[in-house]
């Protein structure tokens, strides 16, 4: 008889650990609250019939970039990556756009008087990719396996955004340095930006910036397609709300953040544990909409019209207010807005000659505040018109979010805040393991955190696997 396992939640996480489970021949069940797999990498009518909308994750080089994603065949269950010309753009006020270009010595080329410090920031992590994935998207290390490396990202780590970008001359390739690094939700001024910013465009160049045809559901498809096929089954529209309703499973991996493993295994686990899991501390929330479009976004920096993301927030300056404001818990007056435009490079996505836009700025966590006119004014400021454009919107608040991803608490789309303490014990010393020993936590909330990667459900359930006895 083999031994049983489950797996609470279908998010990116929840399926890698589900599909490495059955990889090493145990019966797995996965129990996902909502009507459809993937958690915040689902795709959904979210505007009107025909338009395809990225509900979560829209744009995903750490798929790509995944040393345990890239190992399975998902291209066999339908899964195709479109590159866009190049990764991303970043308009600024004088009707320009700095693009920054794939292969990095394009790149270099474009950057112009800073073009040779950005190659020489990027090469070394670039170069070895292969051998750096695996060691960013994985537990911190004492020993890691390419420590001179390892050690420079340490060094880039301690330092802010805004001292890292002193070595650069111009203030275009400054503003460009500042949307990578807000990608942190951190202020630029704090510690681990100026690691996270490298980090963005080291895998821009090392594997692209690629959306899968047909949306991010494509890649929860293929994922639940190979679990099938390894005879793992997902079970939707099952909420899990104790585990004591469950049925007797041998290891149970819970694709959940702290707060809801209270809620769902709080009497299984020790009071110690569950003092921790009540310390762990939430990020700020996102504010997004979902556009259906009746044209391309009408650019003032044609260039922009290239690249499948687009950051707007114009200066390092301008950027740096806005994750400031955010940190000091108010709504920022020009928010830093992370855009994707998935139609101009997949025909899937919306009816014939009409587009989609998805579009997020960074809140206050669990923020009700209204931000849809200082979004749509910071893309109008860059693309004058576009609300013409606009055929429908769907407005989703850090509680709308919620509601259609338990994950997503207060917004929060990284599984927890990425302070030093829980960069290094996510969500606990533990890690994956719990206090009880049949019971994991394989969410964002464990290492390496946010992103559709699945290298958080993939390490759960290794651990899992070495430390049951099966
Ligand atoms: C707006 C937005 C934009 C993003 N953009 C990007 C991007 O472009 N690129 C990128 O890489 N990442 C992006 N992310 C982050 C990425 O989507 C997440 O980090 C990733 O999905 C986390 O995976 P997960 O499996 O840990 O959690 P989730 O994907 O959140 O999955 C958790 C699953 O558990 C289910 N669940 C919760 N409670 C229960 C319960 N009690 N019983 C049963 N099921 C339950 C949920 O319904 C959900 O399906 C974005 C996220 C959002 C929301």
């Amino acid at each position: 008889m083999s031994r049983k396992a489950c797996v609470i939640g279908a998010g990116p996480n929840g399926l890698a650990a589900a599909i490495v489970l059955a990889q090493a021949g145990l019966q797995v069940e996965v129990f996902e609250a909502e009507p459809t797999a993937g958690g915040a990498a689902r795709t959904l009518e979210l505007t009107q019939p025909g338009f395809l909308h990225d509900f979560g994750s829209a744009v995903h080089p750490w798929v790509v970039g995944s040393p345990f994603f890239s190992t399975l065949p998902l291209a066999d269950y339908g899964l195709q990556w479109i590159h866009s010309p190049a990764p991303l753009a970043h308009p600024l006020d004088d009707g320009t756009a700095v693009v920054l270009e794939r292969d990095l010595y394009d790149a270099e080329a474009a950057l112009g008087s800073d073009g040779k410090t950005w190659r020489e920031l990027m090469f070394p992590f670039v170069e070895r990719w292969s051998e750096f994935a695996p060691e960013v998207l994985r537990p911190v290390h004492l020993l890691p396996r390419c420590p001179i490396l390892m050690a420079r990202l340490g060094w880039y780590a301690l330092s802010s955004a805004r001292s890292l970008v002193r070595r650069f001359g111009n203030p275009r390739t400054r503003a460009l340095f500042a949307g990578l690094a807000a990608h942190s939700f951190l202020s630029l001024d704090e510690s681990l930006t100026a690691a996270f910013g490298l980090l963005l465009g080291v895998s821009a160049h090392a594997v692209g910036w690629p959306i899968p045809r047909g949306g991010s559901q494509s890649i929860s498809n293929a994922l639940c397609a190979h679990l099938a096929k390894l005879g793992g089954r997902v079970k939707t529209a099952a909420r899990v709300e104790s585990l004591s309703a469950l049925p007797h499973y041998d290891v149970t991996l819970c694709n959940l953040t702290p707060r809801q493993l209270l809620r769902v295994a709080g009497d299984r686990l020790s009071p110690s544990y569950q003092h921790h899991l009540k310390n762990y501390r939430y990020g700020p929330g996102v504010f997004k909409v979902d556009y259906a479009l009746s044209s391309p976004i009408p650019w003032k920096a044609r260039e922009c019209l290239r690249a499948a993301t687009v950051h707007l927030g114009g200066s390092f300056e301008g950027i740096a207010a806005s994750e400031e404001a955010m940190r000091k818990g108010q709504p920022a007056d020009r928010p830093f807005v992370l855009l994707a435009q998935p139609s101009l490079f997949d025909a899937t996505r919306a009816p014939q000659g009409k587009h989609t836009a998805w579009a997020y700025c960074h809140v206050p966590h669990g923020s009700k505040v209204d931000m849809l006119g200082k979004l749509e004014d910071q893309i109008e400021r860059f693309a004058p018109g576009f609300r013409d454009c606009v055929l429908a919107r769907r407005v989703f608040s850090p509680a709308d979010l919620e509601s259609m991803d338990a994950n997503l608490v207060g917004g929060d789309i990284g599984g927890g805040a990425m302070n030093f303490r829980q960069f290094l014990f996510r969500p606990t010393w533990r890690q994956y393991a719990t206090s009880t020993k049949d019971i994991y936590i394989c969410s964002s909330s464990t290492p390496p955190g946010g992103g559709v990667h699945g290298m958080c459900g993939y390490h759960a359930a290794k651990m899992a696997l070495s430390q049951i006895e099966l």
